[in-house]
């Protein structure tokens, strides 16, 4: 069963949240078929509520929660790949007008971001 999430919201209103994985995958083929859009849906885990939720697909950038510290204490998000960073690093500069750049973590063998230029 999906329901609105009272946790997470995005540009439309509350988001729509899916018990598992399956759900979350039927939900994104459905609306995928029938999209008037130029994008995918594709499903995700959320950070926040651990609930599953649809993205774009063009930006999902497959981040999780690491076990790194950033300098400020907080745990940094990790992606797999360089590319995933990357593009993660382009939707905040288009966001919030932030220039961040990618580097790979010699502890946790993942990608970060961060404001420093190494
Ligand atoms: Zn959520
Ligand atoms: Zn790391």
């Amino acid at each position: 069963m999906s329901f609105k999430s009272n946790t997470c919201t995005g540009q439309n209103g509350p988001l729509t949240s899916y018990q598992n994985i399956k759900e979350a995958r039927d939900a994104a083929n459905y609306q995928n078929r029938y999209s008037r859009f130029n994008f995918k849906l594709e499903p995700y885990q959320c950070n926040k509520c651990g609930y599953f939720h649809l993205g774009r697909a063009d930006r999902n950038t497959h981040n999780e929660r690491s076990t790194c510290l950033d300098s400020s204490g907080h745990y940094k998000d990790k992606y797999p790949t360089e590319a995933d960073a990357r593009r993660r690093a382009d939707i905040i500069k288009e966001e919030k007008g932030v220039t961040l750049y990618v580097y790979k973590c010699s502890n946790c063998g993942m990608w970060h971001l961060t404001h420093t230029r190494w």
